[in-house]
């Protein structure tokens, strides 16, 4: 059985996972593709609810036997990528398959299963608001947040390619646009 998607993507402390969790408490058609990762839980994760996490052996062995749909290395030596048995999983429960992927992986999506998904790029206000929301998230060490500062100035560039893009400035703002977004895709 097939059904639809939604792809979330924006460079991290955009407010992804913020806008994420909104979605999925205000509409029970959703659930959340569970990615496959090789980075470490951080703070109250835990496996097979945020992330699978797994070994790079693992990772590797799961590319070689072809169960992403797509997958990337978002960060030097950390993998990330969409299983097919989350899709699976999903749709035969009769519900809409929710993403949160980086920017590439956005993309790989929305090409993959075109109009079957909408793609939303979260924007954040400035690359200075961004970097002080990973700072004041506390989560990565100065190190990782300069590599993630780094980056967002790449993804940025291609938020042209997604179906919509929301600037997540004032929160309940960005959280309703997402969500009024969602719920157009949804009845279509
Ligand atoms: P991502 O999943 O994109 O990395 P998060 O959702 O973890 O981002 O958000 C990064 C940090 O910024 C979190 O501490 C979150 O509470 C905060 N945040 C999210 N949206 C806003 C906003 N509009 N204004 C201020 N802080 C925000
Ligand atoms: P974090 O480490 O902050 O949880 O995630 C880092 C980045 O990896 C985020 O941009 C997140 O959206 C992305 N990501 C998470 N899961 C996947 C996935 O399955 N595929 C891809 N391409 N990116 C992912």
């Amino acid at each position: 059985m097939e059904g639809k998607l939604v792809i979330i993507s924006a460079p991290s402390g955009a407010g992804k996972t913020t806008i994420v969790r909104h979605l999925l408490r205000n509409d029970d058609r959703l659930e959340f593709s569970i990615s496959a990762t090789t980075r470490k839980p951080r703070g109250t994760e835990r496996n097979g609810i945020e992330y699978y996490f797994m070994t790079v052996d693992e990772f590797r062995k799961k590319i070689r036997n072809n169960s992403f749909v797509e997958w990337e290395e978002v960060y030097k030596d950390q993998y990330y990528g969409t299983l097919k048995s989350e899709i699976e999983r999903i749709w035969s429960a009769g519900r809409s398959v929710l993403f949160d992927v980086d920017v590439k992986g956005g993309i790989s999506l929305k090409k993959i299963f075109s109009g079957q998904a909408v793609s939303i790029f979260i924007m954040p206000p400035s690359v200075e608001e961004l970097e002080k929301r990973l700072n004041a998230r506390a989560t990565d060490s100065p190190e990782k947040i300069r590599m993630r500062v780094e980056k967002a100035k790449e993804e940025i560039k291609l938020a042209e390619s997604f179906d919509y893009i929301v600037v997540n400035d004032i929160l309940e703002k960005a959280q309703d646009e997402v969500f009024r977004i969602v719920r157009d895709f949804l009845a279509s």
